[in-house]
C-alpha cells in the first residue's frame, strides 16, 4: 500500500491512529440540477420544510447532548447553526428558485450553497474562506435528509476512525460517536472555523489545509495524526501505528496530568521564575484555553483583526475588540502588538505598492509610521480600552511595535505616540519586538527607549539566515538552533539584563521543549507559546535548574553547527520531557 506523508494547519493537538473514512458530503460532488414540473411545486415546498424541520430537530439533540458533556459554550455552535437554517433571506432564496426555476429542493439548496462557496472564494484572507464552512454545514444537514442519503458512518469495525473530507464542518466532529473518532483531516477549514473549536473542545487530534486529502485517502488505509505537527501519515506502516498508538496513550495521560497543574507559576525546579504567556490572534481564542495557565498574553497578533475584515475597524470597533481580549486577564498582562501587515500578511482593502520583495519591505512599523493616522487610531483605541479595563478588573494593556529597525523610527514612533495620545500613552508600558538583526546588534540603545523587549525569532531567523521562512527551496538554510542565532539571541538576553529591561521570546522557539531550555538558560524572563504548548514547556521547565540550563545555553551556542546544538538542547530536552512521562504516568515513562 501506498504511503503518503502530509503537512497542514494545526488544529487540536493529540496523536490519532485509525481507519481512514473519507466523508463526502452531498452536494459537494458535481452539480447536477434536476427540474419539478409546475404542478409539484407546492409538495416539494412542503418537502424542503419538513427536511429543514428534521434537521433542525437533529441539531437540536446534538446541541443537548453537546451542552451536557462539554457545556453550553460548546453547544452555542448548533444554536448558531439552528439559525443559519431559520435565516429568512436564505429560506427565500430557496423557495424562490423552487417555485420560479422550478428546481427541485435538492438542487435549489446546492444552487445556495455554490453561491456561498462563490461569495467566500471571491474574497481574499485567510479566515474568512473558512467561515464559508460554518454557513455551509447546516445546509449539508437539509441536504442529507433531502437526498435520504444521511451518510451517518455505520459502526462496521470496533477500531478507530480517521475522518478525512474535505472541508472541516462541525457535523463532520460528530458524525460519530467521540470515542470511535481518532483523528480529523481535512483540505479546508481554519483554526477558527466552528469545526476546528469543536474538534478542539473534543479533544480530538486534526489537521486542515491537507490538500487534496479526501481525494488521495483511501478508504479503510492505516492513517496516523499529529496533531500538534499538523502530520498525517497515509499508509502508515505496522511498526509507525504500534509507536503512534504508544504516543497517543502517553499524550492523553500526560495532558490529564499537566491540566490539574495548570494553575501553578511557571518556574524552573530550582524556584527560578520564567513566566508563561500565551500567543493569541483573536478574542475567540480566549475559549479555547485555561487561561489561569499563563501570567497573561506576551503576544496579541492584532493584525488578524484588520484581516478577517472588508475594511479597516473603526476606533470604537477596535477598542471594542481589545476590551474583550482585556476583559478575560484580570489583572494581567496583555501585550499588544501594533499592526503588522504587510509582506505575507496583506489587506485586501489596502492597496500596497508592488515591491519585488515584500518581505524586506514596507510592513509593521514601517507601515505604520507612514500611514500615521491609522497608527494614531489603533493606539488610541488600545488606551481607551486599557482605561475601561481598569475601572472593570480587566488586564493591564501594554503596546509593542512589531519590525523596528533603528533606534530612530523607535524614537520617531515614541514621539508621535507621545505628543498625540498624551499621558495615558505615557503610562502604559510600551516594548518592541526584536526581529530585525539590527534591531538585535543595536539594542543597547534601544532598551533605553523600551519597558520590555520582546524577541520574534520567527523573523529574527529569516532576516538573520536571508532566508524566506516560507520558502520551502531554501528551508534547510532556517536554522532556528544554529549557533548564529544562538549567539543573537544570548546577546540579547544578556544586553536586556544589563539594562534592567524585562525580555522574553514569543516566536515558535518558546513553544519548542529545546528552544525553551535554551531560552530559559540564555537568562529570558518569559517564554510566550500558542496556548497548546503552554502546559507541555511549564511541565518541562519544573524537570530543569537554572544552573544547569545557563551551562547548556552556553555550550550549544558555542557549537559549530545547528546539528551539534541542537543535539545538546534535544538530549536535555528529552531528559527532561522523560521525567515528566515518568511522572505523569505513574513510573511508566
Ligand atoms: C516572530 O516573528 O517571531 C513573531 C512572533 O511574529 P510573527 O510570527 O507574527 O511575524
Ligand atoms: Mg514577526
Amino acid at each position: 500500500m501506498s504511503r503518503l506523508d502530509l503537512t497542514g494547519t494545526p488544529v487540536a493537538p493529540g496523536v490519532g491512529v485509525g481507519v481512514v473514512r473519507v466523508v463526502v458530503e452531498p452536494g459537494m460532488g458535481p452539480k447536477a440540477e434536476r427540474h419539478l414540473a409546475r404542478k409539484d411545486v407546492e409538495s416539494a415546498i412542503e418537502r424542503l420544510d419538513q427536511a429543514m424541520a428534521a434537521a433542525v430537530k437533529g441539531l437540536e439533540s446534538i446541541q443537548t447532548a453537546t451542552a451536557a458533556e462539554l457545556g453550553i459554550q460548546d453547544a452555542a455552535i448548533y444554536g448558531a447553526q439552528i439559525a443559519v437554517i431559520h435565516d429568512p433571506t436564505a429560506l427565500k432564496e430557496i423557495r424562490q428558485s423552487i417555485r420560479e426555476d422550478l428546481l427541485v429542493p435538492e438542487s435549489a439548496v446546492q444552487a445556495l450553497l455554490e453561491r456561498l462557496t462563490g461569495h467566500f472564494e471571491a474574497l481574499e484572507g485567510g479566515d474568512i474562506k473558512n467561515w464559508a464552512a460554518d454557513l455551509r454545514d447546516p445546509w449539508f444537514a437539509v441536504l442529507r435528509e433531502l437526498s435520504d442519503a444521511d451518510i451517518q458512518l455505520t459502526q462496521e469495525t470496533d477500531e478507530t476512525v480517521i475522518l478525512v473530507a474535505e472541508e472541516l464542518a462541525p457535523s463532520l466532529v460528530t458524525r460519530l460517536p467521540r470515542q470511535q473518532v481518532a483523528g480529523i483531516l481535512c483540505a479546508r477549514g481554519g483554526r477558527f472555523s466552528h469545526g476546528a473549536v469543536v474538534a478542539r473542545s473534543f479533544g480530538i487530534p486534526a489537521v486542515t489545509g491537507l490538500e487534496g486529502v479526501h481525494l488521495k485517502a483511501k478508504e479503510g488505509e492505516r492513517c496516523v495524526v499529529f496533531g500538534e505537527d499538523a502530520r498525517a501519515l497515509l499508509g502508515a506502516r505496522a511498526s509507525e501505528v504500534k509507536s503512534a498508538q504508544k504516543k497517543s496513550t502517553e499524550h492523553a495521560q500526560v495532558q490529564k496530568v499537566l491540566s490539574s497543574q495548570a494553575q501553578e507559576k511557571g518556574r524552573l525546579g530550582c524556584g527560578h521564575p520564567v513566566s508563561i504567556f500565551a500567543n493569541i490572534e483573536s478574542p475567540r481564542d480566549l475559549e479555547m484555553f485555561d487561561r489561569n495557565s499563563v501570567a497573561g498574553v506576551g503576544l496579541f497578533r492584532t493584525e488578524f483583526a484588520y484581516m478577517e475584515r472588508p475594511a479597516f475597524p473603526s476606533l470604537q470597533e477596535q477598542e471594542d475588540l481589545y476590551l474583550q481580549v482585556l476583559r478575560g486577564f484580570s489583572g494581567k498582562p496583555v501585550v499588544f502588538r501594533t499592526l503588522d501587515v504587510g509582506g505575507d500578511k496583506p489587506l485586501r482593502y489596502f492597496k500596497m505598492p508592488k515591491e519585488a520583495n515584500p518581505a524586506m519591505g514596507w510592513r509593521g512599523l514601517r507601515l505604520s509610521l507612514e500611514w500615521k493616522d491609522l497608527f494614531l487610531v489603533q493606539v488610541q483605541a488600545l488606551l481607551q480600552a486599557n482605561a475601561i479595563s481598569a475601572t472593570v478588573d480587566g488586564g493591564i494593556a501594554r503596546v509593542m511595535l512589531p519590525m523596528v529597525t533603528t533606534v530612530e523610527e523607535l524614537r520617531e514612533a515614541k514621539t508621535l505616540l507621545s505628543d498625540t495620545l498624551g499621558k495615558a500613552f505615557q503610562e502604559i508600558e510600551f516594548g518592541i519586538m526584536v526581529e530585525v538583526p539590527a534591531a538585535a546588534m543595536a539594542l543597547k540603545d534601544m532598551v533605553k527607549e523600551v519597558d520590555f523587549v520582546s524577541v520574534g525569532t520567527n523573523d529574527l531567523a529569516q532576516y538573520l539566515f536571508a532566508v524566506d521562512r516560507d520558502n520551502p527551496w531554501v528551508a534547510n538554510l532556517y536554522q532556528p538552533y544554529h549557533p548564529a542565532l544562538l549567539r543573537t539571541l544570548r546577546y540579547i538576553a544578556k544586553t536586556c539584563q544589563r539594562a534592567g529591561v524585562p525580555s522574553s521570546v514569543c516566536g515558535e522557539m518558546a513553544g519548542h521543549r529545546a528552544g525553551a531550555l535554551f531560552l530559559a538558560g540564555a537568562g529570558f524572563d518569559g517564554l510566550s507559546m500558542a496556548p497548546p504548548f503552554v502546559g507541555e514547556i511549564k511541565a518541562l521547565l519544573r524537570e530543569t535548574d537554572f544552573e544547569s540550563l545557563r551551562i547548556l545555553s552556553s555550550e550549544a551556542a558555542l557549537c559549530t553547527t545547528s546539528g551539534e546544538s541542537f543535539g545538546m538542547l534535544r538530549a536535555e530536552a528529552d531528559r527532561a520531557w522523560a521525567e515528566v512521562l515518568e511522572k505523569s504516568m505513574g513510573g511508566r515513562p
